[in-house]
This record gives structure tokens, sequence and C-alpha cells, in this order.
């Protein structure tokens, strides 16, 4: 199974560096014996100039793939700031970051609002990649459970038939908002135990009985610690954030599946 090396790079860079970042984990990943299925999330007002650097190499274009950081759940209209999903579609944009700890806890998106951007990423047929996660509070309150079944229900409840018919089009990426950016990842036996919940949601909430969902893990994931987590059970892939800011980091970790 083809593991899924997905780089978030924030609100980090400029035109120059990040068309460079592209050209090098693009060449980083040609040389590669055995590639990982990378998607590549730059900030949005980059997203014409990377997706026609990522396609000046055709041989390569299906293994890297374009990503928007977030999403109205909206169609076009009177949002000011906001990028609506049909905008993505001139980008060659593929997968939708959703949910990540960073718009829940800064910029206070509520469940209900995660939920209504699942629910148009799926009327619209995109790929979307839905985060989870415990606080350092919910962890050291043995509240990890309870936290992620919360997320996870309540952010697909609203599209669970769309999600039956597209299961491939859902990836779930397990992310301990304390792990993040901190350099201290997960125990592997937490991250083992946290992606078996999730991959038992998934059958209860889905039927998905041959694990097309895949569940990647992130949270200071870096080339020392990537083998053993990317090996761990339930594992699929991994969401990289700082480590993906340097190509020779990222393609030391898409190097170790
Ligand atoms: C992230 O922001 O999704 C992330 C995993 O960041 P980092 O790898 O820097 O912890």
């Amino acid at each position: 199974m083809t593991k899924i090396i997905a780089a978030n790079w924030k609100q980090n860079g400029s035109l120059k560096l990040l068309i460079k970042l592209t050209r090098d984990i693009r060449t980083g990943i040609n040389r590669l014996k055995k590639r990982p299925k990378t998607i590549l999330f730059p900030p949005s007002i980059y997203l014409d100039p990377i997706s026609k650097e990522i396609k000046k190499n055709k041989a390569n274009n299906k293994n890297i793939q374009l990503g928007i950081q977030n999403i109205s759940p909206y169609n076009n209209g009177a949002y000011t700031g906001e990028i609506s999903i049909g905008m993505t579609n001139d980008f060659g944009c593929t997968y939708i970051l959703i949910g990540h700890s960073e718009r829940r806890h800064i910029f206070m998106e509520s469940e209900k609002f995660i939920s209504n951007k699942v629910s148009i990423a799926f009327q619209k047929n995109k790929k979307v990649i839905l985060c989870v996660g415990e606080t350092l509070k919910d962890y050291r309150s043995n509240n990890t459970k309870q936290v992620i079944t919360r997320q996870i229900n309540s952010a697909l409840r609203e599209s669970l038939q769309l999600i039956k018919k597209n299961k491939k089009n859902l990836v779930i990426a397990y992310e301990p908002v304390w792990a993040i950016g901190t350099g201290r990842s997960a125990k592997i036996q937490d991250i083992e135990t946290t992606h078996t919940l999730i991959r038992k949601l998934l059958f209860k909430l889905i039927n998905d009985t041959k694990s097309e969902i895949k569940i990647l893990y992130g949270g200071s994931v870096s080339p020392q610690n990537a083998k053993e987590i990317l090996d761990a059970e339930n594992v699929d892939g991994a969401l990289v954030g700082g480590a993906s800011l340097s190509a020779k980091k990222f393609i030391e970790i898409c190097r170790t599946i």
C-alpha cells in the first residue's frame, strides 16, 4: 500500500522560496526508488505558481498532488477573504485540509463549521484530509478517546451517505495538538491506540470494511522518528509541518516508507 506523505507549509515562505522548495521536493522524490503519494499544501495565494511547478515534471505528475490549507464552507458569494471549493478547481487542487488544530484553536472554528466544510467538500467531490487531535490537558486527563470520538462523529455525521459512496475521498490525520510544532511526537503506543480507535469508528460510521479511508499521523514528524511512526500499526502516512519546509528533511522522511 502506498503511503501518503503530506506537507503543510502553513503561513510560511515566499514565492521564490516555495517554488524552489517544490522543485527540490519534486527532484528528490523522482530519485526515490519507492515513492510515497505526496500532497503539498502551500499558502493559498501561491497555489497557481506551485501547481505550474508541479506540472513541469510530467513523469512525476501522479506522485505529487496539490491541496489547499483551508476552504470556505459556502459557495461563491459575499464572504470576504474566503476561497470557495469551485475556485480551487482552477488550480488542479485535489485535497482540502479541514479541522487543523490551528484553525480550531487560533481561529476558533467550531465543530459545526468543520462539519459544514466536510459536507460541501463531499458535495463537490473533493478529497478531504480531516485533522483531529486532543490537547495536552485532554491527553493528561486520559480524555483522548472521548475527544477523538466526538471530533470524528461531529465532522462526519452530516456527510455519511456521501462519504460511504466515496470512501477513498476521505483521509483522517490524527494530530495531537501538543505534538504539533513542539519537537515532541506522540509515543508509538499512543499513536497505535488512537489510530485503531479511529479505524473502529470509521468501521462503525461508514462501514469501512476494507480500510479504504487512510489514517495519517501528524505532530513533530522528523527524519529521526519517521520510520518508527510510519511502520506503526494502522499508520498509512504522515502529515508534516515544520520538517516539510526543508526539502532535505522532507525527502528523508519520504525515504523511510
Ligand atoms: C501540522 O501542522 O500539521 C504539523 C504536523 O506540524 P509539525 O510537523 O511541525 O508538528
